[in-house]
C-alpha cells in the first residue's frame, strides 16, 4: 500500500517503498546519470492540466506514433539546488527558471504551467528526496523539467495532450579539478538559431542541431563552438551551450536579447553583479571582428562564458579564419573568479542574499 501524503497545492504523493539511494557514489557523481527516488508528473488533456503526481522514479510507455518522438514538440529547464545544512537547501532562481519555461512553452504550442504548481513541485521533492542533495562544495541538484507532447498522432500539428514532468539529480562539482579555460571556434557553415526561430527558447530541437557543429570543433581540438548569427555570419551570439560575456577595459559587453540568444539565468545573475560592483555594462551587438581588434590593441581582458552548469567558464582562447585570439589559458580571469565566487556564495547560502535569487526549502 502506497502512503497518501498531500501538498500545498494537491499534489498527491506516493512514496517510493525502497530507496535506490544506496546505488550512489556520491564521491564520483557522473553529470545526468544517477535520479532520485521521486518525480513529479501531470498530463495535459481535455485543455487543462490534469491532477499533478509525485511518485518514485521510473519509466513508462510511449507508442511509436507518440507526438515527440518525430516533430519534437517540447521544452525544459535546468536549474539546481544546492545544500546549504542540515534543514535547508536553497534552490537558485525558480522564478526566472519558471518565467523562461513558460515563454518556451508559447513559443512551442504547449499548455503553459502555474509557478504556484512549479514551486510546490519543487519544494515537496526536496523535502522527499533531501537525502540526495550532495553536501560537498560545488555539488548540487540537478533540476529537470519538462514537458513534450504525447498524442500518440502521426499528423504535423500541435499535440493535443501533453505530459509534464521533474526529475532530480545529484551532480558533482564542475571544477573538481580545478577551472580549466576552454578554446573555442567558429563554426564554419553552421548556424545555431535564426531571428524568428526558437534559438531564444529552451526546446529539443536546438541541441539536437547543435551536436555536429560541436563534434566538429571536438575534432579540430577545439572544447566548443562560438556561434555568430545567422544572417551576416558577424555578431558573436553564445558560446556551446553558454551565454558569453566580454570584459573590454572597464566594460562588460554582452550580446543583446535579439531574438535568437537564450536568455540565461545566469547572464542575468553576471550583468546584475557587473552593475552593483559598478562597471559599465553594455547588451548591444558585438562582432568578432571588433573582439579581435579589442586583442589586438590591448583592451581584451577576458573572455567567459555563462551558465547553469558551470556559473562561469573561462575563455582561453578563440579561433575565427585562421586567425587565435590567446588569453590565459590556466586560470580565470579576475573579473570572472569574482562573479563565481560571488554566486556560489549567494546559492550555498554563505553570503547574504542582497538580490532575492534564492529559494530556501
Ligand atoms: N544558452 C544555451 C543555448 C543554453 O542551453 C544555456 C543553458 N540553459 C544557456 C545559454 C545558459 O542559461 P542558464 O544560465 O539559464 O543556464
Amino acid at each position: 500500500m502506497m502512503n497518501e501524503i498531500i501538498s500545498s497545492t494537491n499534489i498527491t504523493v506516493h512514496p517510493t517503498e525502497e530507496s535506490r539511494i544506496h546505488e550512489v557514489d556520491f564521491n564520483n557523481l557522473v553529470f545526468g546519470k544517477k535520479f532520485s527516488d521521486h518525480m513529479f508528473e501531470m498530463k495535459f488533456s481535455e485543455g487543462v492540466w490534469q491532477e499533478p503526481v509525485i511518485k518514485p522514479f521510473g519509466t513508462f510507455e510511449v507508442t511509436p506514433a507518440s507526438n515527440v518522438l518525430h516533430y519534437g514538440q517540447a521544452v525544459f529547464e535546468g536549474m539546481k539546488a544546492f545544500y546549504v545544512d542540515e534543514n535547508t537547501v536553497n534552490i537558485y532562481r525558480p522564478e526566472t527558471h519558471h518565467e523562461r519555461f513558460n515563454h518556451s512553452c508559447r513559443r512551442m504550442c504547449i499548455p503553459e504551467t502555474s509557478y504556484e504548481t512549479f514551486i510546490d513541485a519543487l519544494e515537496t521533492l526536496i523535502r522527499l528526496d533531501h537525502q540526495w542533495v550532495p553536501k560537498k562544495n560545488g555539488t548540487a541538484l540537478y533540476i529537470r523539467p519538462f514537458i513534450f507532447a504525447s498524442d500518440n498522432l502521426l499528423a504535423a500539428r500541435s499535440s493535443d495532450k501533453f505530459t509534464y514532468q521533474i526529475i532530480t539529480s545529484p551532480v558533482g562539482a564542475y571544477y573538481a579539478e580545478g577551472f580549466n579555460p576552454v578554446s573555442l571556434t567558429t563554426p564554419e557553415k553552421y548556424v545555431r538559431a535564426v531571428v524568428g526561430g526558437t534559438g531564444n527558447v529552451k526546446t529539443a530541437g536546438n541541441y539536437a542541431a547543435s551536436f555536429l557543429p560541436a563534434q566538429k570543433a571536438k575534432e579540430k581540438g577545439f572544447t566548443q563552438v562560438l556561434w555568430l548569427d545567422a544572417k551576416e555570419q558577424k555578431y558573436i551570439e553564445e558560446v556551446g551551450t553558454m551565454n558569453i560575456h566580454f570584459l573590454i577595459g572597464d566594460t562588460l559587453i554582452t550580446p543583446g536579447l535579439n531574438g535568437s540568444i537564450l536568455p540565461g539565468v545566469t547572464r542575468r545573475s553576471v550583468i546584475a553583479l557587473a552593475k552593483e560592483w559598478g562597471y559599465n555594462v553594455e547588451e548591444r551587438k558585438i562582432s568578432i571582428d571588433e573582439v579581435f581588434e579589442a586583442y589586438e590593441d590591448g583592451s581584451l581582458k577576458e573572455v567567459f562564458g555563462s551558465g547553469t552548469a558551470a556559473v562561469v567558464s573561462p575563455v582561453g582562447l578563440i579561433e575565427h579564419n585562421g586567425k587565435t585570439i590567446e588569453l590565459d589559458r590556466e586560470k580565470p580571469g579576475e573579473f570572472a573568479q569574482k562573479c563565481f565566487d560571488e554566486i556560489t556564495d549567494i546559492q550555498y547560502g554563505r553570503k547574504e542574499d542582497q538580490f532575492g535569487w534564492v529559494h530556501p526549502v
